[in-house]
């Protein structure tokens, strides 16, 4: 039977971070990835060119139940330590905005660093590998799987959320970490688009396609960034993000005029333009479909003139106060990431260790810990990863 000192479940963003880091410390670490190729979430991130970090990471760039778990990992494992390594290996970067940093070529790059850098630590990774059973073994674990059985003296499990099913996407980790006596917090997609149905629905009937910046706010938060109309409701980088903290029947609303005083906007437009229409005016500020759509749903249109300062008011309050009423998400098929997972009160936030059983380890997104849009995924997933590479 094969041994070795780490198997570690998952060859995704955290796994292969956390195999190098401790193959680098002359551990025999095996990797289990049941896709046929590792990394296929970091090939299809930022477009194909993975946001693979934020200069910008700060714990506050996290949600979970316990905004602390994250912290320790984070500072030991930075942003620049990862952009260290990335020029390491020569792979050209740039930053887009707000500290988001993109590889220029192809999120490829970023895949084979991984495996380059596991691979000069000697780490084995079998790809196509089911697990069939996973026991414990004195202070170690005994797996059965599609290649054999093995043992291993300690385990990481980095199988990741429940995001992209297509992509390799299980519900192993949790399952495993309820086996093992971890409360699992409700899981639910997050950084995902909205859908709307109904009147809502039919309100942006058309206007797909259409993109504005917008701020949103939801439960206390709230995220300036360009939001899109889709065929089924909205999406964009205010609404994906926004999404991470919205839930059915929350109230969800939205600035569409985020940079602007709006009620003076309109009163500038009553003394210069009396005579024009509402509708023809407000495309000088919003796309023009838009502008017509709301003049027909939400505004009386009428010219400039007839306006009392009352209604310009309402219109003011309108625009800067535009309820988003939701129906629901498009869910795990297309999240991006996922919410909840492994409770952070049943592990080591320094070694990312299970409190309740020695040798075991939980890294990554099937943890209870999830990053804003903008990089702070991979951050997390290269922190939590390393962690658990230095201790295992
Ligand atoms: C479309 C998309 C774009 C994204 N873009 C970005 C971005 O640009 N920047 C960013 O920071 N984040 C991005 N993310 C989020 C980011 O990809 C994840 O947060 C990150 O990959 C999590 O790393 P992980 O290692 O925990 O999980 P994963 O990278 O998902 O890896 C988990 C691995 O475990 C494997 N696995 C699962 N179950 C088993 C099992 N039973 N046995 C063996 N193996 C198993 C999976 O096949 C997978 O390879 C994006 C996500 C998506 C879906």
């Amino acid at each position: 039977m094969d041994s070795c000192d780490i198997v570690v479940i998952g060859g995704g963003a955290a796994g292969l971070m956390c195999a190098a880091t401790a193959g680098q410390r002359g551990r025999r670490v095996r990797v289990l990835e049941h896709a046929n190729r590792v990394g296929k979430k970091i090939l299809m991130s930022g477009g194909g060119r993975c946001n693979f970090t934020n200069l910008g990471t700060t714990p506050a760039n996290f949600i979970s139940a316990n905004p602390h778990y994250c912290k320790s990992a984070l500072a030991r494992y930075t942003p620049a330590d990862f952009v260290a390594l990335v020029e390491r290996h020569g792979i050209a970067y740039h930053e887009k905005e707000r500290g988001q940093l993109f590889c220029d070529v192809s999120s490829k790059q970023i895949v084979a660093l991984l495996v380059d850098e596991c691979r000069a630590a000697g780490v084995r990774i079998d790809t196509g590998c089911t697990i069939e059973n996973l026991e414990r073994d004195g202070d170690g674990f005994r797996l059965t799987t599609s290649l054999g059985a093995m043992t291993a003296r300690s385990l990481v499990v980095a199988s990741g959320g429940l995001s992209i099913p297509s992509m390799g996407a299980s519900s192993f980790g949790h399952t495993l970490a309820k086996r093992f006596g971890h409360t699992v917090l409700p899981t639910r997609a997050g950084l995902v688009p909205l859908t709307l149905s109904g009147r809502h629905q039919d309100e942006l009937a058309g206007l797909s396609g259409i993109a504005l910046p917008v701020s949103a706010r939801c439960n206390g938060v709230r995220f300036d960034a360009d939001m899109l109309i889709t065929h089924r409701g909205v999406s964009g980088p205010a609404i994906l993000q926004i999404s991470s903290y919205w839930q059915p029947g929350d109230d969800l609303r939205l600035d569409l005029l985020p940079d602007r005083d709006a009620l003076a906007f309109l009163e500038e437009l009553r003394v210069a333009h009396p005579a024009a229409e509402l509708r023809n005016l407000l495309a000088e500020a919003l796309p023009r479909r838009l502008a017509q759509r709301l003049c027909e749903t939400r505004f009386a249109n009428k010219p400039m003139r007839q306006y009392t300062p009352r209604e310009l008011k309402a219109i003011a309050a309108g625009l800067h106060d535009f309820a988003l009423v939701a129906s629901g998400t498009e869910g795990y098929r297309t999240a991006e990431v996922t919410l909840g997972g492994v409770d952070t009160n049943t592990l080591s936030s320094s070694t990312m260790a299970s409190r309740h059983v020695p040798n075991l380890y939980f890294i990554g997104e099937v943890v209870d810990v999830t990053g804003h849009l903008g990089g702070y995924n991979f951050q997390w997933a290269w922190a939590s990863g390393h962690a658990a590479g230095l201790a295992a």
